[in-house]
């Protein structure tokens, strides 16, 4: 039997309709790397790149002369914001401003590493603090209303370049979608918590979505999960992302990694995306989460139509399902 549900953050319907699963499927893609190019992305090839923005020299390479490097931040070169346009602040009826914003690209590792589960302690961890410096230099740029830090892995989740790299947008537009998810997040209820706070408790209550309860953060599989097997990464402090300790920082660097490996283990490699859900730059201490989400060939004519997914594994299932991978596995 389906299941019609509905996520008051996002304000969107989903269908959970676990008899779609038995539904015949008649073709097949198979997405290979082309052969003969050379990664931009390695180490070796800097020069093919942009002058890089940033780089976090590696400091176990031995050689301070000639440091190797652990992170990169360099410009996109194929951006669909661009940096030399001035940002013009209007407010016209018709909103139209200039394509005017950043894009940067910040590559995780010096190695052809294709996901974040395969990232070094020492590359995670200084990927997510350039994360977080990154963040806050453009949370300091007054034209910048959002910024959107998000990773692609593999082609079906929209990668066109296979070796592991963050994107960062700043724009100075915020969209209505991202305000009022913010406002939703922050309304109180009548319990006395905000709408996020009561849904947090919700899921710690009902624990068939939680996956992982400790430490700072709950991980969990969402009541209303438009797609299959998502998993959500929510903060149980209050800090900002910017604003996370170091240690608080790790420990979400530890659990993005080991739960893109639970996600990569359990679903035979599949493409995915990771989302740092954050706020508008005006309201830098608003709650944010974290988003991993397996990419299927899903959305059709009935979610263009209407918005409406329809999803085909209950988040409960994929709770349980990731929850029986932890046991099987020894790394925190
Ligand atoms: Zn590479």
């Amino acid at each position: 039997m389906s299941d019609l549900r509905y996520d008051p953050v996002f304000c969107q319907w989903c269908v959970i309709a676990e008899s779609r699963q038995s539904r015949p499927f008649e073709f097949q893609e198979i997405v290979q790397r082309r052969a003969g190019i050379d990664c931009p992305f390695c180490a070796g090839n800097e020069s093919v790149t942009p002058p890089p923005i940033a780089v976090s020299p590696d400091s176990a390479s031995g050689d301070p002369a000639n440091p190797s490097w652990l992170v990169r931040v360099v410009p996109n070169k194929y951006p669909a914001l661009d940096s030399t346009l001035a940002i013009i602040d209007q407010q016209d009826p018709q909103r139209s401003t200039p394509g005017a914003g950043h894009q940067e690209v910040i590559v995780l590792s010096p190695r052809h590493v294709v996901s974040l589960s395969g990232l070094s302690d020492d590359e995670l961890f200084t990927s997510f603090r350039v994360f977080q410096e990154r963040l806050r230099v453009h949370n300091q740029s007054p034209a910048i209303r959002h910024v959107c830090i998000f990773m692609n892995c593999r082609p079906p989740a929209g990668a066109s370049i296979e070796h592991a790299h963050v994107q960062l947008i700043s724009s100075p537009v915020c969209t209505d979608q991202v305000r009022q998810r913010v406002q939703r997040m922050t309304t109180p209820t009548d319990s006395g918590d905000t709408l996020w706070q009561e849904l947090l408790t919700l899921e710690m209550a009902e624990t068939t979505r939680m996956i992982q309860c400790s430490g700072g953060y709950l991980v969990y599989c969402p009541f209303a999960s438009r797609y299959s097997n998502q998993i959500r990464i929510a903060p149980r402090t209050t800090h900002s992302f910017a604003d996370l300790p170091p240690d608080s920082r790790d420990e979400l660097a530890l659990l993005c990694r080991k739960w893109i490996d639970g996600i990569e283990r359990c679903l035979d490699d599949i493409a995915w995306n990771l989302i740092f859900q954050l706020p508008p730059t005006d309201v830098p201490d608003a709650p944010w989460f974290v988003d991993l989400v397996p990419r299927y060939p899903q959305s059709a004519g009935f979610e263009l139509a209407t918005d409406c997914w329809v999803n085909p594994v209950s988040p409960e299932t994929a709770a349980d399902q990731f929850r029986k991978f932890e046991q099987g596995q020894s790394v925190s």
